[in-house]
């Protein structure tokens, strides 16, 4: 074969490879890259996810831990109960949810793939109640929902390997498949820093997590007032919070976020919840309760 019939065949097989890989997100409906096996994401990333524990302080603080994992597991549920009810439960597969809350002012929050979500103490003072740490945490699983993290890695295989020998790569040489996946997403030499992720997922994620922190009874505006906190919380600061540097909360993000809010309004279902629970801040004693303000057609 020659030079200029083999780059063609190449070229074919690379096009053929990654419509094959392709797949839609739901909601948003954009068309991603999709290469890697999840099954191998997640096994890769619960190795990481089990180091950094081993070398973190967990909370020990009980109304922390609760609230923490009350909310998310309030979110998870959501979006298991979504993915069941538009096929996409192969997104979330061999997923187990695990919450956990680790003692550093760092204000801080991540989420791995396989369902692992570590919060920092640090966050808790801005989002401040179960509406503020529902935005983070929506955000959160969105990212791991939409499969960024695989998205990432398998963009970086097909600029590294030119998708050619990905079957090698993941079958013979999981080392270098490893450091790829700690390169794509962020993990290794410092365990628990992870990379951001681009624009257009940081924006997807916001997108998905206001849908989500609604679908689970959360009043999605809270999600403006946190990002708003955020951005509030790094003026006069010489070093921004650690999340803000992975997550800039510039005025396009809170704007885009305002934007959306109607579309997350029609998920929306106030819970008849216990004080503190869905609502925020805590109706004042004596007003009439959210339910007659909140309808999802009129917000
Ligand atoms: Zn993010």
């Amino acid at each position: 074969m020659g030079k200029a019939m083999r780059s063609t065949v190449l070229a074919w097989v690379l096009l053929l490879f990654v419509l094959a890989g392709c797949s839609e997100v739901p909601i948003t409906g954009r068309r991603q890259l999709n290469l890697v096996p999840q099954s191998l994401i997640t096994s890769m990333s619960l190795q990481e996810y089990q180091q950094f524990i081993s070398q973190s302080k967990v909370s020990s603080d009980p109304q922390q831990n609760a609230t923490v994992k009350r909310v998310g597991t309030k979110i998870a549920q959501a979006v298991e109960s979504y993915a069941k009810a538009h096929g996409e439960e192969g997104r979330i597969a061999g997923f187990t949810w695990e919450f956990t809350v680790v003692q550093d002012s760092q204000i801080n929050a991540f989420a791995m793939p396989g369902g692992k979500v570590v919060v920092y103490t640090g966050i808790l003072p801005v989002t401040q109640n179960d509406a503020g740490l529902a935005a983070v945490l929506g955000h959160e699983i969105a990212h791991v929902f939409a499969g960024h993290g695989g998205e990432r890695m398998s963009q970086a295989l097909l600029v590294e390997m030119g998708g050619i020998g990905l079957d090698v790569a993941l079958k013979q040489q999981p080392e270098q498949t490893r450091s790829l996946f700690g390169a794509a997403y962020g993990l290794g030499s410092q365990v628990g820093v992870l990379l951001p992720f681009s624009r257009v997922q940081e924006t997807e994620s916001d997108h998905l997590g206001l849908v989500f922190m609604a679908m689970a009874g959360y009043d999605p505006h809270e999600a403006v007032a946190f990002w708003q906190r955020m951005a509030a919380a790094s003026q006069g600061k010489a070093k921004p919070p650690e999340f803000l540097s992975t997550h800039p909360a510039d005025a396009t993000r809170i704007r885009n976020l305002q934007n959306l809010i109607p579309e997350a309004m029609q998920y929306y279902k106030p819970t008849a919840a216990a004080p503190g629970q869905g609502q925020s801040p805590t109706p004042t004693p004596g007003k009439t309760a959210p339910a007659t303000t909140f309808p999802p057609a009129t917000r």
